[in-house]
């Protein structure tokens, strides 16, 4: 079992550096009793550190990043929040797509090689979650992913026959 709050703790050990290089600020808001979940704890801290490492990216100096954690009926919301660059409507259906990165000397100056998010949606989708992403170009994008908090049938038949 997981404590997201955990997790939200090592991976921003994790990107601390590099938020302080650029002067950024990272806000968590989560509740204090939050739940634990079952999950991979190595591919929920990979998931974050990700996600974190993508909104520091793409944001500009002085800038701000928040992690909402909301608790739900049946499973736990994350949101990762910039005031960065933003990504346009277009480019958002494939920006979870292998190897792509929109096309922007922003991009191109920042490296990588556009696997982060195609990663972190096989990690959540694998978890029975789901991710999506809200943006207005220039002023910042949200990362929301959900996690189940109960674990479904199937994946119990298969604890409990192991
Ligand atoms: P890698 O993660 O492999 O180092 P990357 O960060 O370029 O490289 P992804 O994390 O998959 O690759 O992101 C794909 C593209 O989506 C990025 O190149 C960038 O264009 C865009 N993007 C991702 N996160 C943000 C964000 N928070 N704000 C603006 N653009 C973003
Ligand atoms: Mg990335």
């Amino acid at each position: 079992d997981v404590n997201i709050k955990e997790i939200i703790e090592i991976a921003l050990h994790n990107v601390q550096k590099y938020a302080n290089d650029k002067s950024i600020k990272i806000m968590v808001n989560c509740p204090e009793d939050v739940p634990v979940i079952r999950t991979d704890k190595d591919k929920l801290i990979r998931v974050f550190v990700n996600l974190l490492t993508n909104a520091i990216k793409f944001t500009p100096e002085e800038g701000e990043v928040s992690i909402i954690v909301e608790d739900h009926d049946n499973h736990l919301q994350t949101s990762i929040k910039d005031n960065g660059i933003g990504i346009s409507r277009e480019k958002r259906d494939k920006i979870f797509d292998k190897f792509y990165q929109v096309d922007s000397t922003a991009t191109r100056k920042a490296g990588g090689t556009g696997l982060g998010l195609a990663i972190i949606k096989g990690i959540i989708d694998g978890q029975g979650g789901n991710i999506y992403l809200e943006s207005e170009t220039g002023k910042g994008s949200t990362f929301t992913f959900r996690l189940p908090k109960e674990l479904k049938e199937d994946d119990f038949t298969e604890i409990e026959g192991a």
